[in-house]
């Protein structure tokens, strides 16, 4: 995925491309923000992104005229603004600092950090395991973001005696999520086990 744009994973490597304003967004505080995609989900997150940066553009990476119009207004009624065209190149500046944005037919622009979610999905070791457990993947919003869903807050599943746990039983993937639900889903199948 880092591939799809040239020179995203050299930015990324250099912690100037981040995934989450929320997880990063304290260290990035009113800073020149360039959000990579444009989806309704993007307007969700960007709703909450006002009160640690003003100095936002949306970076459409797609054909002009492409994107959803209403979509767009979401945006533009946040206070953001928009550079519709394929993202062509994103480049470190020479000094590693900030990032140097070429957008097809609008040219070049440098901010400081670049916000990209990439999409989560199940590694291709575990799918076959679901698969034959009989487990259901679910995505959410975009970007892609599959997870099992468990049957209640224990992280009990579909199928009798299998609990999930960790990224696998969310959408909202964190560290604090992961180990909630893991010290949960362990207790109770601990318990489950006892009655089988
Ligand atoms: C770039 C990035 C930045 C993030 N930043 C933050 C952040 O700032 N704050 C935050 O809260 N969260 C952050 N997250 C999310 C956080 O890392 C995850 O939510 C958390 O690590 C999930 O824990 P987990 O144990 O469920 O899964 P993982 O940490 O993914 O652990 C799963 C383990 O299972 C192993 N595994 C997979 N398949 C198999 C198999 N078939 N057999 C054996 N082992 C297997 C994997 O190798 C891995 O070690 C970030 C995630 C990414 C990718």
């Amino acid at each position: 995925m880092l591939d799809d744009v040239e020179g995203l994973k050299e930015v990324w490597d250099k912690g100037k491309a981040v995934h989450c304003m929320f997880c990063h967004g304290y260290e990035n505080r009113d800073k020149k923000l360039a959000q990579l995609g444009l989806n309704p989900m993007v307007v969700h997150v960007l709703g909450g992104i006002g009160t640690l940066s003003k100095d936002v553009t949306v970076l459409t990476n797609e054909p002009v005229g492409a994107s959803d119009p209403k979509v767009m207004d979401a945006v533009k009624s946040l206070g953001f603004s928009i550079i519709e065209g394929k993202v062509e190149s994103t480049k470190l500046t020479h000094d590693d600092d900030k990032v140097e944005i070429a957008v097809k037919d609008a040219g070049k622009t440098t901010f400081d950090v670049l916000l990209w979610t990439p999409s989560t999905t199940v590694s291709e070791g575990v799918r076959p395991l679901l698969d034959n457990l009989g487990l259901q993947v679910k995505s959410g919003s975009m970007p892609i973001n599959e997870y099992v869903e468990p049957i209640n807050p224990m992280g009990k599943t579909s199928v009798p005696g299998v609990f999930v746990a960790g990224d696998i039983q969310t959408p909202m993937k964190s560290v604090s999520m992961a180990l909630a639900s893991g010290s949960i889903a362990g207790a109770f199948a601990h318990f489950d086990f006892g009655h089988l």
